[in-house]
């Protein structure tokens, strides 16, 4: 019979009311699963639970909470068939993607969940997010950081946190859901990740400064010049589109160009959800070929950061970053060879 490690971090799922709002219960928490008969029923893997001190709303996680999560996988990695942790939704994306990058050469399914409401209300979505993230965890058919929410299993790099009312919280709009959990969980065989052969191991982050920079029409971007130095070493811009961004007046690219020099890696993402940028399509992209930007392909915001914390952290040569930056390693991105 399948062991999981469950590992609760924080986050709506075990949350109770306070005046002040909801906030992280672990006894309330720990009470509740120890007493859920669906997690002991027949059929169930076994587990051992564990969890983060100090919990936290997942808006306060920073690098340090993600090597954290990363460091207790892999201290345990071989005592246990699967990982399922829960986790606020508001930044599960990120740290889902952290978490793939993290673990290289990983062999085993390690499920990010949580819920929408806390398992204290009689509405919770906690419930079913828990069980049939261990019985996924479980079964071993992924073997890859995944997301489970509202019915959906998605690939963790590719997700992103959609909606703040609803159950399904999270979609995926450039990759198919690997499984889908309706009466029974229908696996999407051919997008899953392939088996690893690659050993195992754990890559810590450094917290190295990266940004974001979000354009909208009328955009002063001489505003910008006190962020575009070479203190930053990455840098993700969301554009309009495939990659479009309005560089009125000019002032753009010398600051790009100026960033380039100092080793800072461009990253370039879209607004839009669903999209492939390609910085060659459009004239209005065409600075940053000048520039020597990346194109982010169809990488989530989410996954361009945790990316270029992780190369950051393995590499030192912007260039080598680069490179890397437009490749697929984790399942991330679409490669222009691929499509
Ligand atoms: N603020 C919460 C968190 O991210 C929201 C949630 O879990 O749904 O921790």
């Amino acid at each position: 019979m399948a062991k999981i490690l469950i590992l609760h971090t924080g986050g709506t799922i075990g949350m109770t009311r306070t005046e002040a709002g909801y906030r992280p219960d672990g006894e309330y928490f720990r009470q509740a699963v120890f007493h859920m008969d669906s997690l002991k029923a027949k059929g169930m893997p076994e587990w051992d639970f564990l969890e983060t001190d100090p919990l936290l709303d997942s808006s306060l996680m920073t690098v340090a909470e993600w090597n954290t999560i990363g460091q207790v996988i892999a201290d345990r990695y071989s005592q246990y068939d699967g990982f399922v942790i829960l986790h606020g939704t508001d930044t599960m994306a990120y740290t889902a993607s952290a978490l793939s990058f993290m673990l290289k050469g990983l062999n085993k399914p390690v499920i990010l969940t949580g819920s929408q409401i806390p398992l204290c209300e009689t509405r919770s979505d906690g419930r079913d997010n828990l069980i049939t993230s261990m019985i996924i965890a479980g079964a071993g058919k992924v073997r890859e950081v995944c997301i489970y929410f509202g019915g959906l299993l998605l690939r963790g790099n590719r997700a992103t946190k959609y909606s703040a009312d609803g159950m399904q919280a999270f979609v995926s709009p450039n990759y198919p859901p690997l499984a889908t959990a309706g009466i029974s969980i229908q696996y999407n065989d051919s997008a899953l990740l392939h088996r690893r052969s690659d050993r195992f191991e754990m890559r810590a982050f450094a917290n190295v400064p990266i940004g974001v920079i979000k354009v909208f029409p009328g955009i002063r971007f001489e505003l910008f010049e006190s962020v575009l130095t070479g203190k930053l070493r990455g840098v993700v811009i969301e554009t309009f589109g495939s990659g479009n961004i309005p560089d009125v007046g000019g002032k753009l690219l010398p600051l790009l160009e100026k960033a380039r020099a100092n080793g800072t890696v461009i990253t370039v993402c879209s607004q839009c959800p669903q999209a492939t940028v390609d910085i060659n399509a459009y004239e209005t992209g065409h600075m940053f070929v000048q520039a020597g930007a990346v194109s982010g392909r169809d990488m989530t915001t989410e996954a361009a950061v945790a990316k270029l914390y992780y190369l950051f952290s393995v590499y030192s040569d912007p260039e080598r970053i680069h490179y890397s930056m437009e490749r697929d390693i984790r399942g991330e991105l679409t490669a222009k060879e691929d499509l």
